[in-house]
């Protein structure tokens, strides 16, 4: 679809791009910014960018001088793009590019325009610089003003495969096949989040199911207490699911016997074998309903170490008499 447009030239004002979370909508938007502005495009049938450039190079990096990239004010608890941050868009667009020959805005997280700062952005849209291209990334385009979504030409980002994502981490990051393949299951074959993650520290995050399964100091009440919290003042509560939730998985597969390349610690899969020996699925699955009140600890206002400390002592009646 881009390389279509790119190659009859026929470029609109705006686009929206749509689709969950760690889609790889920001990096595709990058590399349709590099595509229109690289200063030496590869001869191939089909537009693309060279990515060596210093215009490629400075869009990578977002800092290229024809590039504006907009977002919520991230540290506030309620994120939102606000009118001022419009009124800039319209200053830094309205003057021609500098280096290429159009200036681009992208809009993260574009569902966070307030309604004033919506209406506000409107008009430009109704009424773009000639020389202007606008990029709305958006995981929620119902809560856009249906008047700015009807302006952009919307473009839908859909998961990719599991071997598509594996590929494209072996190409991009040179990543050993195992290693692709565990942040292909981690990332929920989302290529963005797949391709921003680091393999060796996403791997040692959780390799901490592993390293609670083993810790025999869990054994005394005490330590168990200590151990909630040591985790819930060290992480979020969606962290600690994270790795719990895809442990305890991997022990529920073994239980009932799945194929092994189904299950995500492929390196640990004596100890999974060890640690499902003698107990019921039943058990596990009641553990991994029990993560839910974790997960949800800071929406329901909950003490997120209480509930850690209970999940423990559940998790220690059933796992931890099984430890190596
Ligand atoms: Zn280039």
């Amino acid at each position: 679809m881009r390389r279509t447009a790119l190659a009859n030239e026929m470029i609109g004002h705006a686009y929206l791009f749509v689709g969950d979370e760690g889609m790889g909508k920001r990096l595709m938007a990058l590399r349709f910014a590099q595509a229109l502005s690289c200063e030496a495009p590869p001869a191939t049938a089909q537009p693309d960018s060279c990515g060596q450039c210093r215009a490629c190079q400075q869009i990578a990096s977002e800092t290229y001088p024809d590039l504006l990239v907009i977002q919520p004010e991230e540290d506030k608890a309620n994120p939102q793009i606000k009118i001022d941050q419009v009124r800039d868009v319209e200053r830094h667009m309205i003057y021609r590019p500098l280096f290429s020959s159009r200036k681009i805005c992208l809009i993260n997280d574009a569902e966070r325009l307030t309604p004033s700062a919506a209406n506000a952005f409107l008009k430009t849209l109704e009424d773009p610089p000639d020389h202007s291209l606008f990029i709305l990334i958006t995981s929620h385009p119902m809560k856009l003003l249906a008047t700015v979504r009807s302006r952009c030409l919307t473009l839908r980002f859909f998961p990719a495969t599991s071997s598509q994502v594996e590929g494209a981490l072996a190409l991009k990051q040179a990543l050993p096949e195992e290693d692709a393949k565990f942040l292909t299951q981690v990332s929920g074959n989302r290529i963005g989040l797949a391709l921003q993650a680091d393999a060796v520290q996403t791997k040692e995050h959780y390799e901490q199911f592993f390293e609670l399964c083993a810790d025999q100091s869990m054994a005394s009440t005490t330590d168990l207490l200590n151990k909630a919290e040591q985790l819930s003042k060290a992480g979020q509560c969606s962290d600690i699911v994270d790795w719990l939730s895809h442990g305890l998985r991997d022990l529920l597969l073994a239980s009932i016997g799945a194929q092994e390349d189904l299950m995500l610690h492929h390196s640990h899969l004596d100890k999974i074998q060890r640690l499902v020996e003698d107990i019921d699925p039943d058990q596990l699955f009641d553990l991994c309903e029990s993560l839910h009140t974790l997960e949800q600890a800071p929406i329901r206002n909950l003490n997120a170490q209480l509930v850690l400390e209970n999940f423990l002592l559940r998790f220690q009646q059933v796992i931890h008499r099984h430890a190596a």
